[in-house]
């Protein structure tokens, strides 16, 4: 395989943290980095040109949503993906899997598949692991992810075992089914919050051939720190030399907790989210722009911020979120997926020059800060 390539740069002093390239038929990607997620085939909001200006190197598009509609074969026809988005650098595409049982479609689940009632018509749908390959090399992202069994938590132990053991069977059938030399394909390691379940399950995923590794089914509703206490026992039972990626995650803080214990790759809609529900995040805590505090305040969010948000006062954004304008929830949205490539570029830099721990430190004591304002 010479499409895909991952080098570690350097190793943070004080942590687990690592600075990595992750390159990719479509460019590369620096790590740690967080991906904006484009469910539909679009970062909601924003266009192509203002994620790439955000900092975005890659991004995500769920399987699920863009198999249901406009299905996989008219995306292929569109130019997969990246004809059909116009988006120039890597995507990474996920399985289908947690759409299914996480939006409680699921009606059966067994060996060969997971039968699942669609959302939109209500059509039953069948995915296999094959399917799910399938899929997502029509779509013809970068990274393809396998189809893993995410069973909801708490959930006996027994069931947890049970889909674990799942994941591991369905990951070799996707690594089997796959065709495509230029998509990479990346396992997901489940096992609830039972550590011992967790470095098994990574322990035999590594031993396949997959490019890198993924710790799904995490950031559920549990507990930071048990999201911390299973993302720092399964890491060290990873392929050091291949990237790792927690899926779903997360807050800010989550972002540097995770790195420091060894993640490369993030994904969340919570920029995008908060943004259009008129949250802001800053080094000074998070800002709630519709509050009457800001009605007239001449600043922008962050004086140091580069982005279009940023241009503007609070008192002008608060005001296109009270007239129901919709340039307010495009533009925080604009503003929060450029605080975390910001954010990332500077765990980057601290990484490199073995800072990471204060660089942490100091983040964290700014959004204690938090502001009058929120
Ligand atoms: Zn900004």
């Amino acid at each position: 395989m010479t499409h895909f390539h991952f080098s570690l740069r350097h190793h943070d002093a004080g942590t687990a943290a690592r600075r990595g390239e992750f390159s990719t038929p479509h460019g590369t990607v620096q790590t740690p980095g967080f991906m904006p997620v484009g469910t539909q085939g679009t970062v909601k909001g924003v266009t192509i040109d203002q994620v790439a200006a955000s900092g975005a190197e890659m991004i995500l598009g769920n399987t699920y949503h863009l198999a249901l509609r406009p299905g996989h074969q008219t995306v292929r026809r569109l130019g997969g993906l990246h004809g059909m988005t116009g988006w120039k650098g890597p995507i990474l595409t996920d399985s289908g899997g947690f759409q299914v049982f996480s939006l409680e479609a699921i009606r059966e689940i067994n060996e060969e598949a997971a039968t699942f009632r669609s959302h939109i018509d209500g059509a039953i749908i069948r995915l296999t692991p094959e399917h799910s390959i399938e899929i997502q090399e029509s779509l013809g992202s970068d990274v393809a992810m396998v189809l893993d069994h995410v069973v909801a938590l708490p959930a006996e132990r027994h069931e947890v075992i049970d889909a674990m053991e799942r994941s591991i069977r369905w990951a070799r059938r996707c690594l089997d089914a796959a065709t495509r030399e230029d998509q990479a394909r990346f396992a997901i390691v489940q096992g609830g919050l039972d550590v011992e379940l967790r470095q098994q399950c990574a322990s035999e995923l590594s031993s396949m051939d997959f490019e890198g590794f993924a710790i799904g089914g995490l950031s559920v509703g549990e507990p930071p720190p048990e999201m911390y206490r299973i993302t720092e026992a399964t890491c060290p039972y990873l392929p050091a030399e291949k990237p790792r990626y927690l899926m779903g995650v997360g807050t800010p803080v989550d972002l540097l907790e995770s790195v420091a214990r060894g993640v490369d790759l993030f994904d969340c809609v919570m920029p995008t989210r908060n943004g259009r529900n008129a949250m802001a995040f800053t080094d000074q805590g998070k800002i709630k722009i519709r509050n009457a505090v800001h009605r007239e305040d001449i600043r922008p969010l962050e004086a140091s911020c580069p982005c279009l948000a940023c241009r503007h006062s609070r008192g002008y954004l608060r005001h296109l979120f009270v007239a129901k304008e919709m340039l307010g929830p495009i533009l925080l949205s604009i503003h929060n997926l450029t605080y975390y490539q910001r954010l990332m570029a500077g765990v980057r830099e601290a990484i490199e020059q073995d800072l990471l721990g204060e660089f942490i430190a100091s983040k964290k004591a700014g959004w204690a800060s938090s502001p009058s304002s929120s």
